[in-house]
């Protein structure tokens, strides 16, 4: 027997999540498919923090959807309790011995040039100020610059999507976790999902399969979406003074993707700091992806990263992970009505910034299954701006 929904999300990561609870309050009856159950540690929404800023440098357009972020992450804290966002404040630093400051495509200077233009609060701060309010760092040069925004801070994934999943249920949501969808189709004014145990029909369907879309969608998502696995490493506090006193940061040191790391604060009990980078050299699959992360890279981490760069930190690592972003060919989101299947939107908003954006997103997504547009502009997002561009031939 088919089932019949309103509206289908299929995936329950970050965007489904937050895709699904948005649907939820408006009382239309809604289900959510997930292969494993959600938050789980497979996809992209796993490692205990993601930064949030509302100076987003990746691009203008991604101002006011971080706006209306916070706003949700709060009324999700007083729903249900919990505490998913802390606002510690955020540093975004570049001090790299060819610094020119005339480049205005510095993320450091994207940034300051961002919030000056949305009126952001922020403060930019020379060597001396970083060096007094920011000791942690611990080579500074005499030409570094940095941004501070008061606002920023970090999110806690697996919370986020947890505590929308449960207020997505308590509101009637129909949630099928461990079941994985196999077949989509056009059919009847609307979409018929089949998954290993069941087929549904939905007026509409919103498509948040993160690093399977590629897999599950087919060309030219395949060949769009390539899926970068991520080292995590949690390295042991050698100065118990940073706990509390660490900002969130993004540290930019040399050239290229290995110049650039980006790091939590000393979390109060878990004695340690995560620091990370992200690389785009080496591509995989969900299914053949190496999960396990062996204690040379830690050191190799620790000496190319964080020895000599950050101080309070030892060579220990405490915990490690592997979790994928899926990257679009502009790093850019890709959010639009799927071309051959009508009433189903996809999304791919990650490239490895796209948490922080997700509340808000499910509530624009939401807005689309239910009205047909969302109140935010997701106009730069689509699939359109591929067609003439060389990074998809
Ligand atoms: C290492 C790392 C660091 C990051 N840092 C930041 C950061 O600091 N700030 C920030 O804003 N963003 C950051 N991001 C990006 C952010 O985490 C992602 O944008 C976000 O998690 C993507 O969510 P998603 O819903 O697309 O994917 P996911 O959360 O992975 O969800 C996809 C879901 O779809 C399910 N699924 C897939 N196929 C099927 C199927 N056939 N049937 C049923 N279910 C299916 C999967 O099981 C999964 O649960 C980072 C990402 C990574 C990997």
């Amino acid at each position: 027997m088919t089932e019949h929904f309103h509206s289908v999300v299929l995936g329950l990561g970050a965007m489904g999540a937050a895709t699904v609870y948005q649907l939820s309050r408006s009382g239309v009856r809604v289900a959510g498919i997930d292969r494993f159950s959600p938050p789980h540690d497979q996809g992209s929404s796993h490692g205990d923090t993601r930064i949030t800023r509302l100076s987003v440098g990746e691009g203008a357009q991604y101002v006011p959807i971080v706006r209306n972020a916070h706003r949700i992450w709060r009324e999700l804290e007083a729903l249900s309790g919990e505490s998913l966002f802390e606002q510690t404040g955020l540093l975004v630093l570049t001090s790299r011995p060819d610094f020119n400051p005339d480049d205005r495509g510095d993320f450091t200077l994207r940034t300051i040039d961002l919030a000056v233009r949305y009126g952001i609060d922020h403060e930019v701060l020379g060597a001396d100020e970083i060096r007094a309010r920011f000791p942690q760092f611990a080579d500074v040069l005499d030409s570094a610059v940095g941004y501070f925004e008061s606002e920023g801070g970090f999110v806690r994934p697996e919370r986020c999507i947890d505590v929308q999943l449960k207020l997505a249920q308590g509101n009637g949501a129909t949630l099928f976790r461990g079941e994985t969808v196999t077949g989509i189709a056009a059919q009847d004014n609307g979409v018929v999902i089949t998954t290993d145990k069941r087929t549904l029909h939905a007026d509409k369907l919103v498509i948040t399969a993160g690093n399977w879309t590629g897999d599950l969608l087919g060309e030219p998502f395949g060949k769009w979406l390539k899926v970068y696995p991520q080292r995590l490493f949690w390295f042991a506090l050698d100065d118990a003074r940073l706990v509390g006193r660490s900002p969130t940061f993004i540290f930019t040191h040399g050239e290229g993707d290995d110049g650039v790391n980006y790091g939590f604060p000393a979390i109060k009990g878990e004695g340690s700091l995560k620091i990370a980078t992200a690389q785009y050299r080496s591509s995989s699959t969900p299914a053949a992806m190496d999960r396990t992360v062996s204690a040379a890279q830690g050191q190799q981490m620790f000496e190319e990263q964080v020895k000599g760069r950050i101080a309070g930190v030892s060579s220990t690592v405490v915990k490690s992970a592997v979790c994928a972003y899926t990257v679009s060919p502009d790093r850019h989101f890709i959010i639009d009505e799927h071309p051959a299947l009508p009433n189903t939107l996809v999304v791919s908003a990650c490239s490895g910034h796209g948490f922080k954006h997700s509340s808000a997103l499910g509530e624009a997504f939401a807005q689309w299954c239910l009205h047909g547009k969302s109140e935010l502009d997701l106009s730069s997002f689509s699939l359109a701006r591929f067609k003439e561009s060389a990074l998809t031939r």
